[in-house]
C-alpha cells in the first residue's frame, strides 16, 4: 500500500485523485495540502501547504502527487526533499528555471513528471512518432480544447505533442493566426480553445495529397488522469532518486 500525499487537494484534479484512490486498494491518501478550501476532502485531512514538510513526516507519506501551479510544485519539492519523499508531478506550465529546479530535486528523491497521465495520450505520442515519416510533406496543425478554468496555454500535452512532432520534422510553431497570415511550408499552427468543463481534447492533423490524417485523444473524465497519476505514485515509491516520466510506468 503506497501512502500518498496530494498537493492541491481542494482543486479539480486533487479532489479527483482523492476520489479515485478511495476505490483502490494499492494506494491510501493520508494527507492533502492546499492554500484554500475545506479542512478535509472525502475524509482526508487537508493541511496548509506551508506545513507540508512536517506533515509528510507526520503522516508517513511515501509519495506526494501534485496538481497545482508551478510555484506550489516547487515549494512542495523543497518539502519532499527535506522529508525524503518521492514526487509525481502533473502540474503544467513550468518555465526553464522551474524545470531546472525539478531536475535539482530529482538528485535527492525520485521525481516523475508527465504533462498527461492518460494512457491513451501516451499511445497517441507513439502513434505520432510512428506516423509522421509516412507523410513527410503534409501540413501539420495542432489543436487542443480545455475547460474555461485552465490557466496555461497551450496545454502541457500540446507542448509534448509539439516536441514529439519536432523530433521527427523541422517545423516552427505559429500560435494562432490573424489577419494576413499565409501559411509557411515549415510551420505548424497551434490552437488553444477554452470552454465549459471540457476535460481535455488534443488533435494533430496531417493534410496533403487529397487526404487528411487525424490523430486525436479525448479525455472523458478527470479520473483517467487521476488513475494514471496513482499508478505513477505506486511505481515511484520504489525508485531511486532521478527524473522519470509516465513512459517508465507504462513500459515497466
Ligand atoms: P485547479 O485550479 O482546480 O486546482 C489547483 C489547486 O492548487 C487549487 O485547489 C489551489 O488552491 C491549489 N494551490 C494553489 N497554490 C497552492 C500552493 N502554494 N500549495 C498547495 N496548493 C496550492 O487546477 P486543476 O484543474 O486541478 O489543474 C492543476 C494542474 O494540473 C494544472 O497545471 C493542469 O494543467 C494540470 N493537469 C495535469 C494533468 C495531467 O495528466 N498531467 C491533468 C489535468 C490537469
Amino acid at each position: 500500500m503506497t501512502k500518498v500525499a496530494v498537493n492541491g487537494a481542494a482543486g479539480r484534479m486533487g479532489r479527483t485523485v482523492i476520489e479515485t484512490a478511495a476505490d483502490r486498494d494499492d494506494v491510501d491518501v493520508v494527507v492533502g495540502f492546499d492554500v484554500e478550501g475545506p479542512d478535509e476532502v472525502q475524509g482526508v485531512p487537508v493541511v496548509d501547504a506551508d506545513e507540508a514538510a512536517d506533515a509528510l513526516a507526520e503522516y508517513d507519506a511515501d509519495v506526494a502527487v501534485d496538481f497545482t501551479v508551478p510555484e506550489a510544485t516547487l515549494s512542495l519539492a523543497e518539502a519532499c526533499r527535506e522529508a525524503g519523499v518521492g514526487m509525481v508531478v502533473g502540474t503544467t506550465g513550468f518555465d526553464e528555471d522551474g524545470f531546472a529546479a525539478l531536475d535539482d530535486t530529482a538528485e535527492d528523491v525520485p521525481l516523475l513528471k508527465a504533462t498527461n497521465f492518460a494512457r491513451g495520450v501516451h499511445a497517441l505520442l507513439r502513434a505520432i512518432k510512428e506516423a509522421l515519416p509516412a507523410v513527410p510533406d503534409y501540413d501539420l496543425e495542432l489543436m487542443e480544447t480545455h475547460h474555461n478554468g485552465k490557466i496555461d496555454a497551450p496545454s502541457g500535452t500540446a507542448k509534448t505533442m509539439l516536441e514529439t512532432v519536432q523530433a521527427e520534422r523541422d517545423v516552427e510553431p505559429v500560435y494562432g493566426r490573424e489577419g494576413h497570415a499565409p501559411r509557411d511550408e515549415d510551420e505548424i499552427g497551434v490552437f488553444a480553445r477554452r470552454a465549459g468543463d471540457i476535460r481535455g481534447e488534443h488533435e494533430l492533423i496531417a493534410a496533403g495529397n487529397d487526404e487528411v490524417l487525424s490523430l486525436s485523444h479525448h479525455a472523458e473524465d478527470r479520473s483517467v488522469f487521476a488513475a494514471g497519476a496513482l499508478d505513477a505514485a505506486v511505481w515511484t515509491e520504489n525508485q531511486d532518486p532521478g527524473r522519470y516520466d509516465f513512459g517508465n510506468v507504462i513500459d515497466q
